[in-house]
């Protein structure tokens, strides 16, 4: 079944840098972000897909330091360049912190993002222990998301995601399951866990570069990815991919252990088609998109992306023509990414001429797949008739299995 088209639109602004942050984010003031508004309207006055597209997702960054009425205004333009479904998911990063002053100020964003169709909410939320959220820079306490979580639900969000972040330097294996549960008591609808990662040209890395914090072994590392996935599991959410997990049931947090329409499924639709290989349209600086068989990315520099669309350029910065093998490799190492794995019947193998069954995918990865039958033996992957999949094992070595079909 052919699935629709995404929209992605990044927010490259923050109230401030965050200590361990790579991001394409950076602080602004008003002039900056009004600018750059306009510029994202007019990039997307540029763009056109025929398909119908079923998610838009404003990430950063830090989406809401805009304005209520700048997001409407970005979102009023995509309504009349792209054709989006009537039960199109439509996704916020917000920051907690950042919705308003105090909270009559951060209701009333909230109220206004329902109101302009926004129906899901994804919250920067990290840790619940103060001391953690300073340590990494940022710039909200655990008062604040409780504040800003209840003011979501009193204005009508009922799906929301929680980021949580694992491995920081200095917390221990019962801290950071403390921190899964208080984060889970929020009752979020999803939740995204997440290892920290130490990268490059961020005050962290400076610091573990100079002797100052040890980084957390990967012993330590895989033992809290694994208590913590065990955790959530069982209060109520369901991994559907390495790094997610969703509440799948009514809200009596029974599973019912079919997906037919009366499963309330959380699963992030806009997230989801990054792992399937379905087209999504990145727009704003430095944003990634998958169209008609092309990876694409913008520009990163502000000044160049700016200038492209006052000439009215798409400001695309680099572009790939995906080959046959290209889809086949994309589809199987995306695809292992999800809890469910790979399905043979997913793979184009028909690109290459072969049948997209299990004997087409057996003759393409030849090779790799004398590899993997040696993770199978190991008990870290599992190879059916259907498809392919990683153990909870074989998640914790998922690159090294990854690059086989490559
Ligand atoms: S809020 Fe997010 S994007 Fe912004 S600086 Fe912090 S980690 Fe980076």
């Amino acid at each position: 079944m052919k699935e629709n088209t995404g929209i992605y639109i990044h927010i490259p602004f923050c109230v401030r840098k965050c200590n361990y942050c790579a991001f394409l984010s950076a602080p602004s003031d008003e002039r900056t972000r009004e600018e750059y508004v306009q510029s994202l309207i007019n990039e997307i006055g540029m763009r056109s897909v025929t398909d119908v597209c079923d998610t838009v997702y404003f990430g950063g960054g830090t989406p809401s330091v805009l304005k209520p009425e700048q997001i409407e205004r970005i979102l009023d333009s995509v309504r009349t360049q792209f054709s989006i479904s009537e039960d199109a998911e439509i996704t916020i990063e917000a920051n907690p912190g950042t919705l308003g002053d105090d909270n009559d100020s951060a209701l009333s964003t909230l109220k206004s993002y329902r109101r302009m169709g926004i129906n899901r909410l994804s919250m920067g939320v990290q840790s619940m222990d103060d001391d953690r959220l300073k340590y990494l820079g940022r710039i909200h306490d655990s008062e604040s998301v409780k504040r800003d979580i209840a003011l979501a639900r009193e204005a009508g969000f009922d799906n929301i995601n929680l980021d949580i972040i694992f491995s920081v330097p200095g917390e221990t294996l019962e801290e950071a399951m403390e921190d899964i549960r208080q984060i889970a008591e929020l009752e979020p609808e999803h939740i995204s866990f997440y290892s920290l990662q130490l990268e490059e040209g961020t005050p962290l890395f400076e610091q573990w570069e100079s002797g100052a914090i040890e980084e957390v072994s990967d012993d330590v590392d895989r033992e809290t990815y694994h208590r913590g996935c065990s955790m959530l599991k069982a209060l109520g959410y369901e991994q559907y991919e390495i790094s997610n997990f969703a509440r799948m049931a009514e809200h009596d947090g029974q599973h019912d252990g079919q997906h037919d329409g009366q499963c309330d499924d959380r699963r992030s639709r806009h997230n989801s088609k990054y792992w399937s290989m379905t087209p999504y349209v990145g727009i704003g600086l430095g944003a990634s998109g998958f169209e008609h068989g092309t990876r694409y990315r913008n520009l990163t520099k502000l000044s160049d992306y700016e200038a492209a669309i006052r000439d009215g350029k798409l400001p695309v910065e680099e572009e790939h023509v995906n080959t046959a093998h290209d889809n086949i490799s994309e589809s199987v190492f995306l695809g292992l990414r999800r809890i469910e794995g790979v399905k043979f019947a997913d793979v184009p193998l028909e690109e290459a001429g072969l049948t997209r069954d299990e004997k087409g995918f057996r003759q393409y990865y030849k090779e790799a797949m004398k590899d993997a039958h040696s993770f199978e033996e190991t008990g870290h992957l599992i190879i059916d008739d259907e498809g392919i999949r990683l153990t909870e094992t074989g998640i914790d070595i998922s690159n090294s299995i990854m690059a086989l079909f490559v």
